[in-house]
């Protein structure tokens, strides 16, 4: 079993890279240890908890906005069991959906844990305790992340648990205590606020999301406090400790003070860890990075073995399935001899609350920091006729452009449908466009992207026409 290309692991970045190395006429194959393919974003990341928050948005919905509509429901009542049923559905349709996808390029899928016996043969060693090689030319690297844990506390996969088990519970907690207000906790947070638990986020630094625009996550943070979502910001927990059902989170307030939240549940969301437990990489002297244990990798994305490549989750930037699929299509495109770049400016972060987070480029904050002169134009979605008929009301667009040249360099939005919306963003940064471009270019009407010209407009000459 010879080929071109061996990928281990078949995440976002793994099985588009394989796909992409096919498509090139490359001889390739997939190594995957976990019996289905898709990785962490179609089996216990992305797909999974966007079909929870779509569904318990319709519940949200049907308890809260459809009365203003003049639709009445009586008995409304939730059948969580049917939810993560659907959920599970979702998520088989979408891994069966990648099975398909390696057959139909002629990918070889082997199923067992890939680790290197020198830096082209991989022993992959199957469930059964059986072992095969394969060998490659290049080797792709895919191994994704894992939940990272705090020192001090037990996860015990039970009462205290990350976002795989809050995404397989078997109940709507009563009160959810979440460590860590980034993007998996506000967004599980919101699923179970939907669904009726109370959920109280325990946040370190003194803003939600706090790496995006500052303005996105105070105006979030007012649209999830309307929903029962309660924050400590600038707070530090110390321990967890679990008692039959319940669970104490003790943390310490900004004075030192020390507190205690009693929940039935404590998520503890605090970023993601690289994964290469098992790869060997020790074995062919591949270096890893101390903080983070993240695969060290030149522009080419190449290791410091050569022919031996990493993309997505394990090497260094953000952590997100978009930018894992760049980096496999960069990585196959360059085996195969052409010249691809990626511009890692331009890659979207979206948060999918309600409303929903979305940005792109620079914000306010690196902007200030660079010492760049910009200038400001903001558009709230009150003023959008669109938003107005569906009801969706907070939040607003920000384009930032460059003072001198009217470039626009950064986007960060935060309302209905934003996650959509920031396509728009990127196409006109890809091109250069100014505030002024995207003024002048048509936007039907009524749609919620008005507001992204209407915030080049103020961002052009402040004249917005609907403010
Ligand atoms: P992964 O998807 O982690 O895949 C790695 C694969 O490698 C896994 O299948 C693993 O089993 C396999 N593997 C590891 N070691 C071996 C080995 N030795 N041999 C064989 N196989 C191995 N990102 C977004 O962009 N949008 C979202 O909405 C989003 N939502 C998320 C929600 C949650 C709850 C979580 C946890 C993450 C979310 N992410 C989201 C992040 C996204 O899932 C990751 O950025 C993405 O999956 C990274 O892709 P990857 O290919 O690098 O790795
Ligand atoms: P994150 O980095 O988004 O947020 C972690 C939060 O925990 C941060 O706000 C951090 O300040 C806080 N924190 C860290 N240590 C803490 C402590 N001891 N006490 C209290 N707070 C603490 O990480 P995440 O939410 O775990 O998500 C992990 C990764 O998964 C992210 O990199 C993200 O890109 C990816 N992801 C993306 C999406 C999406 O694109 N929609 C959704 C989910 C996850």
């Amino acid at each position: 079993m010879q080929y071109d290309v061996i990928v281990i692991g078949s995440g976002p970045g793994g099985y588009v890279a394989a796909i992409r190395c096919a498509q090139l006429g490359l001889k390739t194959a997939i190594v995957e240890k976990y019996n289905t393919l898709g990785g962490t974003c179609l089996n216990v990341g992305c797909i999974p908890s966007k079909a929870l928050l779509d569904s318990s948005e319709h519940y949200h919905n049907a308890a809260h906005a459809f009365k203003t509509h003049g639709i009445n429901l009586e008995n409304l009542s939730i059948d969580f069991g049917q939810m993560v049923k659907r959920k599970k559905e979702v998520v088989d349709a979408n891994t069966s959906g990648i099975s398909y996808l390696m057959k139909k390029n002629k990918i070889d899928t082997h199923f067992g844990v890939g680790s290197f016996k020198d830096k082209n043969t991989i022993t992959v060693k199957k469930a059964d305790g059986t072992e095969t090689e394969i060998t490659g030319k290049n080797v792709i690297i895919a191994t994704g992340s894992k939940p990272s844990a705090l020192p001090f506390l037990k996860i015990d996969k039970k009462r205290i648990i990350t976002s795989t088990e809050a995404l397989n519970l078997t109940e709507v907690p009563k009160h959810l205590v979440l460590i860590g207000g980034g993007v998996i906790g506000l967004e599980l947070g919101s699923v179970y606020a939907r669904l009726g638990a109370k959920v109280s986020v325990i946040e370190f630094m003194d803003g939600i999301i706090p790496t995006m625009d500052k303005a996105l996550g105070r105006e979030l943070q007012k649209v999830l406090t309307k929903l029962g979502m309660e924050f400590y910001l600038g707070h530090k927990v110390t321990g967890a400790t679990v008692t039959g059902d319940e669970v104490t989170v003790t943390f310490d307030t900004p004075r030192g003070e020390k507190k205690e939240l009693k929940g039935d549940y404590c998520l503890v969301a605090v970023g993601r860890v690289a994964y290469t437990d098992g790869l060997g990489l020790d074995k062919i002297g591949i270096t890893v990075e101390e903080r983070g244990r993240k695969i060290t990798v030149n522009d080419h994305l190449e290791t410091s073995v050569k022919g031996v490549y990493a993309i997505g989750d394990v090497i260094k930037g953000a952590m997100l399935a978009h930018k894992a699929e760049d980096e496999g299509t960069l990585v196959a495109e360059q085996i195969a001899g052409q010249k691809p770049h990626i511009d890692y400016n331009l890659i979207p972060g979206v948060v999918y609350t309600w409303p929903e987070v979305a940005a792109v480029g620079q914000t306010e904050e690196q902007l200030k920091a660079a010492g760049v002169k910009y200038k400001t134009g903001s558009f709230p979605f009150k003023a959008s006729g669109r938003a107005r008929a569906s009801g969706d009301l907070d939040g607003f667009v920000k384009v930032l452009a460059d003072a001198a040249t009217d470039e626009i360099l950064g986007v960060h939005m935060i309302g209905p449908r934003a996650a959509d919306m920031i396509a728009e963003a990127v196409v006109a940064m890809e091109y250069r466009a100014s505030a002024e471009d995207i003024s002048r270019m048509s936007h039907a009407h009524p749609t919620y992207t008005e507001a992204m010209r209407e915030a080049c407009l103020a961002a052009t000459e402040n004249r917005a026409i609907h403010i």
